[in-house]
């Protein structure tokens, strides 16, 4: 029997009453892997080995009788910006292309805890930088919709993989919407939980007041047996938050209740495409028509959202890249053809009479720091540190970075206000249907403007989450966000629940041939 099409949930079920094996249901993925993923490139790296002894291992202590964890032998794939001990973990960089880190992150411990078989590491915007997936140094990856389009980012290959069959469950991070948009651009679940619900630890950090790791799967049951799996207190991490974790899965099938739903006015304005609106708004009356009490409320600070964003998120960026020398991690520059140009340069000067120029040079450390980051990084990690370091110097860092700061708390208060008076706030995920690979490449401010709606719970730190909800004309799949209050993520997977018991979106999956 095929088994690319049952739920998480379902397949833990074959899996305990022996109906499967996990040596069994891991082949499928790996066969399923084998056939699409040359065309879709989810994965920049899948241990086909090491997976297929892991899931033997866990089959043998099956049949011994021993007790297993929550995820056993099921196959999850990880977002390569998370750090797996003794495997390459690139952040789909050309800095970290031959990193292996020497610990894993608390989360990846915790898959492993939970008996998961890490199936591949999932191709991402480098050091998560983006919205398309384009940005990483090892290709693109195709949205399984359709493959001239992106998946999204910046955990593309992480939504693109559930998707497309080739993982049940993936693990992603999410700094400015990187779980979400994709999750809606694929047409699978995506959830960015609250700050301080899952650790921090190991994963590589972009813009640390903003990053947080979550779940993507293909149905909202699916995504809180994950998340619960990934959530919780850790030492390791000094923002974890010591809140205890509900048993998501049972919370997520308690029934709805009288739901007080709010729609932003200022979300449904200019640049919403037609088809995402109709699609958002025929989902919220189903909640409508299931007795929730729909209102429209107001986010007033929401427009400086992107522009507090994209001061925030580059600054902590600067900070967090300078960490990328040459000498403490990762690609270092050929010093010996570093030294041989040196060497010209200086001859050169000399030649021209230009002493003082020949003084001058760079030094050598200098200059491996300086060659070394313009070899290995991307363009556009190169522009995000350019507009950090530019919004934290000396005499703009108070208009800049201290302004972002203050606009960062007007906008947390207007959640707070709008959660005084409905209990979780619905609207688009994206603006628009996934985009063409290449549309957006040479235009960093429209696809900067894609993070509309989902940088806001980054900022403020509030949970939220994508499902798919609709369908465009051309069969491209629709994201619908429901954002709730911080650790009230019980509160989304139940809305999302339900709204999957009585649609049938989230079963739809791309013709793949
Ligand atoms: N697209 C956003 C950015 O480029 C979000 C990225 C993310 O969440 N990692 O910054």
């Amino acid at each position: 029997m095929s088994l690319i099409k049952a739920s998480a949930t379902d397949l833990l079920g074959y899996l305990q009453s022996g109906q499967v094996s996990a040596v069994e249901l891991l082949k499928q993925y790996l066969d399923r892997i084998e056939t699409h993923d040359g065309s879709i490139h989810a994965y920049l790296d899948v241990a086909r080995e090491a997976a297929l002894e892991r899931a033997e291992s866990i089959d043998r202590r099956r049949s011994r009788g021993e007790r297993l964890g929550a995820l056993a032998g099921l196959p999850v794939a990880v977002k390569d910006v998370l750090c797996t001990a003794g495997w390459a973990t690139t952040c789909g960089s050309r800095m970290l292309q031959n990193y292996c880190p020497p610990y894993d992150a608390t989360v990846v411990r915790r898959l492993l805890d939970a008996d998961a078989v890490l199936v591949g590491k999932t191709n991402m915007d480098e050091f998560a930088m983006g919205g398309s997936t384009e940005n990483s140094a090892f290709g693109v990856t195709r949205n399984p919709w359709d493959l001239t389009r992106t998946p999204g980012g910046s955990s593309g290959g992480a939504a693109a993989c559930v998707a497309a069959g080739m993982a049940p469950l993936s693990v992603g991070s999410d700094t400015g919407g990187s779980i979400r948009q994709p999750a809606a651009y694929c047409g699978v679940v995506g959830l960015k939980p609250s700050y301080g619900r899952v650790s921090r630890y190991g994963l590589v950090a972009f813009a640390s007041s903003l990053d947080q790791v979550g779940p993507l799967a293909a149905t909202a049951e699916d995504t809180a047996l994950l998340l619960e799996v990934l959530a919780g207190h850790d030492p390791r991490d000094s923002t974890s938050a010591k809140v205890p974790v509900p048993d998501y899965l049972l919370a997520s099938r308690q029934p709805l209740g009288a739901l007080r739903i709010g729609l932003v006015r200022e979300h449904f304005g200019a640049g919403l495409d037609s088809e995402v609106d109709a699609a958002v708004r025929e989902a919220v009356d189903w909640f409508r028509d299931e007795g929730a009490e729909v209102k429209e409320i107001s986010l007033p600070h929401s427009r400086y959202a992107i522009s507090t964003y994209y001061i925030i998120a580059p600054s902590e960026a600067s900070s967090n890249l300078a960490r990328y020398d040459g000498v403490h991690y990762g690609y270092r520059t050929d010093e010996r053809a570093m030294l041989g140009e040196l060497q010209e340069s200086r001859q050169r000067l000399l030649q021209e009479g230009d002493n003082a120029g020949a003084e001058n040079l760079d030094g050598t450390l200098v200059r491996m720091y300086r060659k070394t980051r313009a070899e290995a990084f991307g363009p556009e990690v190169k522009r995000r540190i350019m507009l950090g370091t530019y919004a934290l110097s000396a005499g703009y860092y108070d208009a800049y970075y201290l302004k972002a700061l203050k606009v960062r708390r007007l906008i947390r208060q207007d959640f707070d206000a709008a959660f005084n008076e409905v209990d979780v706030i619905m609207g688009p995920t994206t603006p628009t249907p996934p985009f063409r690979l290449g549309e957006m490449i040479d235009d960093p401010l429209k696809m900067y403007l894609q993070d509309l709606y989902t940088v806001s719970a980054n900022l403020t730190g509030i949970c939220a989450m994508s499902l798919p909800c609709g369908q465009t004309g051309a069969g491209l799949p629709i994201g619908l966000q429901i954002h709730a209050p911080a650790f009230h993520e019980h509160r989304l997977l139940q809305a999302a629940r339900a709204f999957q018991q009585g649609t049938d979106w989230h079963i739809r999956r791309p013709d793949l041939c």
